[in-house]
């Protein structure tokens, strides 16, 4: 088969325009990036706000192998398979970050025949979101520094400034720096820091707020650091949520693409699942749901990150209704929950993907509990072989789920017209039986135990010494309202990446705490979690080129 670009590449992409059209937009509700992309209006949201919205179908999966599972792929394959249906589909996804791109997992933009294009300009800069989410943070960074030079009016503690710097990229070294060195004219030296930009707070708040208004007020309310009262110092007392926002204008409207079939997607932010909140922005989803019968979105790794995020604190945020969820599933991965090496997952196994089985009951219990019906989507990989199939969808049939075997990779819609079929019929059949894991009125230590014990299968939480004074600060803080954003590794359902398939009698160990206040949530780190990755060994960079023509090679 050939490769991901190999078949963008041969893609026929229809004018933007034309697509816009189909969405029965004017000219005022977008703007041409190019003669593929489109910028989506503020003004649009605005005049599409009573119009009902279709219904929200959400991408989740098991715990991937670092490869990942095909979320992506069968969120925008179930997309093309609902416009064949003859439904008005529209896809929102996230924007990939180019530490991956560069690093260990690759694209983001699906796979085969079901990917959004030009996945070539999506996985590179895109329309520049990324740059300017990485801009107004270190803007934000560089008027701190600035402000403490100056005198340090506000008596900001240069030992307790939280706000990091970030990059988007990999980068270890960056982890931990000292600015300011060099003599009085330089700064004043204080220990800082690097994040990816997919993890840090301004992507959040771009993510989460619902208008241009509301990312001003979530921006003005970051809290930067503390006093030398340790008193919350803020954007607002800066007095540069206005230059911040400005920063933003373009980075928060919603980007248009089509995919290889030429179905709508927008693609608009991308906080990682694993160290952030992991969902496209709510304006993305809310556009798409707004405009067509279906939006298909994705949230980042297994149901235990991604998905419990998109339920706890998007769906909060911006009162997103969901009607059904997708459970990706693969036989590799689950092949490897059943103890296989990660180097032997293409030899057939049925003993053991019968034993990793219970990495996948695990998910549909947590999504059962949150009263919505699901159904599991077996994502084909040429390596599957019947007797392996035969048994994840009788071992679903036995329990009563849905199941449906999924080949968008390779059939672009056509391969995802079961599935698409068993979604219509749950999400028309769906009736509101919707429930959190917590309440934001509880405890921020009785949540962070709920969703430990509830969607990860844990005995109980331990709290660092370093976790518990910052829950008893920031309750007195008056934060204790807020949901709760864990960091935690998408390996296993624990937080030890080892334990695979479904872990039993463990304990999750809560490390540190940080405010997100303008995200509007308490970023909980779990485990060994860091917000700056490293790149690995062999960096997918060693395989990527361009010719003297332009010719794009080894990006997937
Ligand atoms: P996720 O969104 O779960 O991280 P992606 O959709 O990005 O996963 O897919 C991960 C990688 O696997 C991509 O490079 C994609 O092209 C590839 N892939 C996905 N589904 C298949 C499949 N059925 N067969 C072969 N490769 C696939």
């Amino acid at each position: 088969m050939k490769t991901d670009i190999e078949i963008a590449q041969e893609a026929t992409l229809e004018p933007i325009e034309e697509i816009t059209n189909e969405l029965g937009l004017t000219k005022d509700d977008w703007e041409p990036y190019g003669h593929t992309k489109a910028k989506l209006s503020n003004g649009l949201m605005d005049k599409l706000r009573d119009r009902p919205d279709g219904k929200v179908i959400l991408v989740t999966s098991i715990n991937p192998t670092p490869a990942g599972e095909g979320k992506s792929t069968v969120t925008v394959g179930l997309g093309q398979a609902l416009a064949k249906l003859g439904k008005k589909a529209l896809i929102a996804l996230r924007e990939p970050s180019l530490g991956p791109v560069m690093g260990l997992k690759g694209g983001a933009a699906g796979g085969g025949y079901a990917q959004v294009l030009p996945m070539e300009d999506i996985n590179l800069h895109f329309t520049g979101d990324l740059h300017a989410i990485t801009t107004a943070n270190n803007a934000l960074a560089a008027m701190i520094d600035n402000h403490i030079h100056r005198g340090n009016k506000l008596q900001i503690d240069p030992r307790r400034v939280e706000w990091k710097r970030v990059m988007d990229m990999n980068d270890r070294a960056l982890r931990q720096i000292v600015v300011g060195l060099g003599g009085p004219s330089r700064g004043v030296p204080r220990e800082d820091g690097f994040n990816i930009t997919v993890a840090s707070e301004i992507m959040a708040i771009l993510c989460l707020a619902t208008s241009l208004k509301n990312l001003k007020e979530r921006i003005a309310n970051i809290v930067i650091g503390y006093t030398y009262n340790e008193e919350p110092v803020t954007v607002k007392d800066l007095e540069i949520e206005g230059a911040l926002t400005l920063l933003l204008k373009d980075a928060f409207k919603p980007n248009l693409v089509q995919t290889t079939e030429n179905t709508p997607a927008i693609i608009h932010g991308g906080p990682f699942a694993n160290i952030a909140h992991g969902c496209n922005s709510i304006m993305a989803t809310k556009t798409a749901a707004k405009l067509g019968d279906y939006a298909v979105t994705e949230a980042g790794f297994g149901a235990d990150l991604g998905a419990e995020k998109f339920l706890n604190i998007k769906s909060r945020a911006g009162n997103i209704n969901t009607s059904a969820v997708v459970i990706v599933a693969t036989v590799r991965a689950l092949k490897m929950h059943g103890g296989i090496d990660r180097d032997n997952l293409k030899e057939e196994n049925v003993q053991a993907l019968k034993a990793g089985m219970e990495n996948l009951k695990k998910h549909m219990e947590t999504i059962d509990s949150f009263g919505l019906p699901f159904v599991v989507a077996i994502n084909k990989f040429p390596t599957d072989t019947d007797a392996e199939i035969d048994f994840i969808k009788s071992w679903c049939e036995s329990r009563d789920a849905d199941v449906a075997l999924t080949d968008v990779y390779a059939n672009g819609g056509l391969g995802g017209i079961d599935l698409a079929k068993k979604v219509i019929a749950i999400a028309e059949a769906s009736v509101e039986k919707f429930q959190y894991v917590y309440g934001t009125d509880e405890r921020l230590e009785t949540k962070i135990r709920k969703v430990a014990q509830n969607v990860y299968g844990a005995n109980d939480i331990e709290l660092s010494a370093q976790a518990k004074k910052q829950l008893a600060f920031y309750e007195q803080q008056g934060w204790g309202n807020l949901p709760v954003c864990m960091a935690k590794t998408q390996y296993s359902l624990s937080d030890d990446p080892a334990l695979i398939g479904r872990p039993e009698n463990f304990t999750v160990t809560i490390r540190e705490l940080r405010p997100s206040i303008g995200a509007g949530f308490i970023v909980v780190l779990t485990g060994n979690m860091m917000t700056m990755p490293g790149l690995p060994e062999k960096p997918a960079a060693l395989n990527m080129d361009v010719d003297k023509d332009g010719k794009i090679k080894g990006l997937f």
